[in-house]
């Protein structure tokens, strides 16, 4: 993309409303517009983060087995009156009514919608193990809805259901769901423990929350200090072998990590004094099993072998992917803007023009970005006729974690500079090996 085409309304001045950091880069950036309290548009580069973070875990569900499909943002408030939630659910729901005065709603969350898609379809239990999900836009009328898209009232979430005939393999599931998120974190770039947490109002016996540690955090958190240590890294993981990935969430959940909901000061304790850690965090993700609430109270029952038949175990598992734009701002960035991890960025790399409009450095800009594109990149070229200082501002505030500066008087000696954003330093090189030398940081992302 050339930046002079492209549509990026960054701002200059700090935005007054934004309490925190990753809002006010957001903004600045010219990722989000607001359009109602907790509602935003999504600019373009706001867009292509989301898009990526989406394609993320739609991989990573994939190769757990789990099958995505999409729901309507809209539901008949019939199918919760079923379960009990259209009035246990509260203001946080927004209620609508159509034309022919029949209850809507805009859907906060998809139990009901898709056990009444299981028990349309599904009656025996060969037909099991199935995990469903979407990535689909909910709506909670959140009471204060702030800092950006951490907290908002429209938002973008992954939710899968898991169906299972028995409890343990229901368990199964909850597991392949907590390595599956492991694996999309990580590849991200970010490190989200999962911490036993409180089931509320969904209901069920074992929960966990993923929460990314950042000061910002809205929950209060306690944790043993190895626990971020622990990665999961490129092992393979055979997400059918049960014992494997149990002994995987045994790992990465025997050491003490709790939300200040579930937090045992006895037992945080008996942890050595140095290695006792408080602090705060963004959840990004929770995983449920809540055993036959929903089947039992919408009749969905599958024929078990001996003949008979039983309501059919679930688990609902979600992902905040809107809400992780915030968080990973959260976690990267510095004075000058944001630092986007390789896995997540909107475009793979800068080129900034110093000195736009001479044949010789237009000329290996434009060859600069053949050769990135090529090589299936996607570069971000600022031919903008700006100052190199308003061109590497704007680049800093954007964050993408590489940029190639190409001036007369580098390519003068064959060289063009390849800079990390991360760790500020340069490099020179010539055109060709910064080419290679950026194919070759994404050949794993
Ligand atoms: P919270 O405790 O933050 O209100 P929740 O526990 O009610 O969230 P879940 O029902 O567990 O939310 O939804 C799954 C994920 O969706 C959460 O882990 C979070 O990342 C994201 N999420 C929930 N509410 C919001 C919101 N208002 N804005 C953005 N993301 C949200
Ligand atoms: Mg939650």
């Amino acid at each position: 993309m050339r930046l002079s085409r492209y549509f990026l309304p960054v701002l200059k001045e700090n935005p007054a409303e934004a309490q925190i950091v990753s809002h006010r880069l957001m903004l600045r950036a010219g990722m989000i517009k607001q359009q109602a309290a907790g509602i935003y548009s999504w600019l373009p580069l706001g867009f292509k983060v989301l898009k990526r973070i989406e394609q993320i875990v739609h991989e990573e569900q994939i190769r757990a087995g789990h099958i995505p499909l999409l729901m309507p943002t809209l539901q008949p408030a019939d199918l919760w009156r079923e379960s009990g939630r259209y009035d246990d659910y509260g203001q946080e729901m927004l209620r609508i009514k159509d034309r022919h005065d029949r209850d809507m709603l805009y859907g906060p969350t998809n139990e009901e919608m898709i056990t009444d898609i299981f028990r349309a379809h599904v009656s025996s239990y060969k037909e099991l193990p199935l995990t469903l999900y979407h990535i689909q836009w909910k709506f909670r009328d959140e009471v204060r809805p702030r800092f950006g898209v951490m907290r908002g009232r429209e938002f973008y979430m992954k939710d899968g259901y898991s169906f299972d005939l028995t409890r343990e393999d229901a368990l199964h599931a909850y597991n392949r769901h907590m390595v599956s998120y492991l694996r999309t974190y990580e590849r991200m770039g970010l490190t989200a423990i999962p911490m036993r947490a409180a089931s509320g109002p969904i209901g069920g016996d074992n929960t966990h929350e993923f929460l990314v540690l950042a000061q910002t955090g809205e929950s209060e958190v306690f944790y043993d200090a190895k626990v971020p240590e622990l990665k999961l890294g490129d092992r393979e993981v055979d997400y059918d072998d049960r014992d494997a990935v149990a002994a995987i969430c045994d790992e990465f959940t025997t050491l003490y990590a709790r939300t200040d909901e579930t937090h045992d000061e006895a037992v945080f304790n008996e942890i050595p004094e140095e290695r006792r850690c408080v602090g705060r965090g963004i959840e990004v993700g929770q995983i449920f099993y809540f055993g036959t609430k929903y089947s039992e109270a919408m009749g969905a029952t599958v024929s078990t072998p001996d003949g008979t038949r039983v309501p059919v175990e679930m688990g609902s598992h979600g992902i905040g992917v809107s809400r992780l734009l915030g968080a990973l701002i959260e976690a990267n960035h510095d004075d000058k803007g944001i630092i986007w991890p390789e896995g997540v960025t909107p475009f793979h790399c800068g080129i900034v023009n110093l000195k736009q409009g001479d044949a010789a450095t237009d000329s290996a800009c434009n060859a600069l970005y053949k050769a990135l594109t090529e090589k299936g990149l996607e570069p971000l070229y600022d031919d903008r006729e700006e100052r190199a200082g308003a061109k590497f501002a704007t680049m800093d505030l954007i964050g993408l974690p590489w940029r190639i500066t190409v001036g007369p008087r580098g390519l003068g000696n064959g060289v063009v500079e390849l800079t990390s954003r991360r760790s500020g330093e340069s490099e020179e090189m010539s055109l060709e090996a910064a080419v290679a030398r950026v194919a070759e940081i994404y050949a794993n992302h």
